[in-house]
């Protein structure tokens, strides 16, 4: 049930990706880059359970310092994801297999130079050493010129920014680059990916739903969108992001696996159609950037304190760190994104308050009655 894909073969390393390649189930190392002795263990954790390509998160010369252990120590495909310092990028290249960007983050540093410049440096980078590269777009993080272009069109502002970010890295001569678009819902990542590939059929596609949650509603959500790409010849490699412990990560890929396979043999799931009626949370995957593990057992305390609300059409979002914890907690009704020793509390943009992590679910319920009387 799984067509033939249009897309071109690249590699990552020695993993093909693309064309008629398998596709390739990937994970990301959740904890802390600096705890090397942790970050192993995500490694070797994800690499048992069968991933073809571990990522880590890089935000620092402590983190980059660290990566180089972790190196040393495994031969797993390793990605790293850069996210506003976007010069880390020479550091890393010597000790990956691939490289992601977001489109959105590339602007935060050396304002003063042109995004056309910064590609043209990753791109640079990443060909010196070998990497391939990610245009990873998250729809929590459109970059501000696109979001001024396209107004209300937050679909076709992902979709343009990944097309022209596209032209960007063909003009350098460079095709071992893959696309993700990314959203917490699944229905917009149907719909900007498959707008995506009638523009670009040749690019490989990565696929996931960004801030799924928790199982079993992170594994539906997935599913949804994984059923309706997958079958139709869209998607050469795939994460599944779910809210679970740190030594559960590997879930993330067996459920990959087992979403393929359903997939290829035509066991499709119906989705009951009042899935995304009622209280919606969703919740990061969680990941190096995680500044308190206590995030975890909130986000499911989060789920526990507000099951009472279930009827209403609300979502609720809880981001585990400061980096991307703002901005995508914007467009949920109530948001939490969390700090060190605070959580802090948002009505849409608005921020409520910095709370400590045992007195924000009072708080957050009192929003949520409130909410739920004005709406009344
Ligand atoms: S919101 Fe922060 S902690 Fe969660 S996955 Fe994204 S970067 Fe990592």
């Amino acid at each position: 049930m799984i067509p033939s894909r249009q897309s071109r073969r690249i590699l990552i390393r020695d993993l093909p990706v693309g064309g008629d390649a398998p596709i390739a189930v990937q994970s990301m190392a959740a904890t802390p880059t600096t705890d090397v002795a942790a970050t192993l263990r995500q490694v070797r954790l994800l690499e048992a359970a069968g991933a073809d390509l571990i990522r880590i998160a890089v935000d620092s010369k402590r983190d980059v310092e660290a990566l180089r252990q972790i190196r040393a120590e495994t031969t797993a495909r390793l990605s790293v994801d850069l996210q506003e310092n976007y010069r880390l990028a020479e550091l890393v290249a010597p000790l990956v297999d691939k490289l992601r960007y977001n489109p959105g983050h590339l602007h935060h540093h050396e304002r003063e130079k042109s995004v056309e410049d910064k590609v043209r440096y990753l791109v640079d980078v990443a060909g010196a050493h070998g990497c391939a590269m990610r245009i990873g777009v998250n729809a929590g993080s459109v970059a501000p010129h696109y979001k001024e272009r396209f107004a209300d069109d937050h679909l076709g502002a992902i979709v343009q920014c990944a097309v022209d970010h596209c032209g960007l890295i063909d003009d350098l001569g460079f095709t071992h680059y893959v696309v993700s678009i990314k959203d917490s819902d699944p229905k917009t990542v149907i719909d900007a990916n498959l707008r995506f590939a009638e523009a670009r059929p040749d690019v490989p596609l990565h696929l996931g739903v960004t801030e799924a949650g928790m199982p079993p509603d992170g594994v539906i959500k997935t599913r949804i969108a994984f059923e309706q790409l997958l079958s139709r010849g869209i998607g050469d490699t795939l994460r599944v992001s779910l809210t679970v412990p740190f030594e559960q990560k590997g879930m993330e890929i067996a459920v990959g696996r087992e979403l393929i396979d359903d997939i290829a043999a035509g066991r499709f799931r119906s989705v009951p159609p009042n899935f995304f009626d009622g209280l919606n949370i969703i919740a990061c995957p969680s990941c190096s950037r995680v500044e308190n593990t206590a995030f975890i057992e909130l986000a499911e305390e989060v789920k526990r304190a507000t099951a009472y609300a279930d009827e209403h059409d609300l979502t609720i979002a809880v981001m585990g760190c400061r980096v991307n914890g703002p901005g995508e907690t914007d467009d949920a009704d109530l948001g939490l994104w969390c700090g060190p020793t605070q959580v802090h509390l948002k009505r849409g943009e608005e921020l409520v308050g910095a709370f400590g992590y045992d007195e924000v679910i009072a708080r957050l319920r009192e929003e949520l009655d409130a909410l739920i009387a004005r709406r009344a």
